[in-house]
């Protein structure tokens, strides 16, 4: 797949997989924007630059992949979606194909980009 991020984001990225130890995660370790029961916002270190001007990530707030997730955080992650619609263009999840942090579970909440490469 062509990278959604700027050449440079895309180098910073790819220098992070290489060195990235296997116990840090970043969606467990990174500061939150907003925080809520069960999920957490969070900005995104390495961003689809190329195509947004806003690329955050909803995260669950324990380390835990999609399988793991309760009802309650379901629920929850519905409220959130709703209350969301209308700080972001687009809510979505990369397939396990592209998932870099396959094992915590994380929703991309992007604004696209004003002008489109
Ligand atoms: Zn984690």
């Amino acid at each position: 797949m062509t990278s959604l991020r700027k050449p440079e984001t895309a180098a910073r990225y790819e220098e992070y997989r290489k060195k990235r130890e296997p116990d840090v995660c970043y969606l467990c370790r990174a500061a939150s924007i907003k925080e809520f029961t069960y999920w957490r916002l969070l900005p995104n270190e390495y961003p689809y630059d190329r195509i947004t001007k806003t690329h955050h990530l909803i995260t669950l707030r324990r380390h835990a992949d999609e399988n793991a997730l309760t009802v309650p955080e379901y629920n929850e992650l519905y409220d959130i979606k709703l209350a969301l619609r209308n700080d972001y263009d687009m809510l979505f999840e990369n397939t396990l194909k592209n998932k870099s942090i396959r094992e915590h579970y994380h929703i991309h909440a992007i604004e696209v980009a004003d002008e489109l490469p």
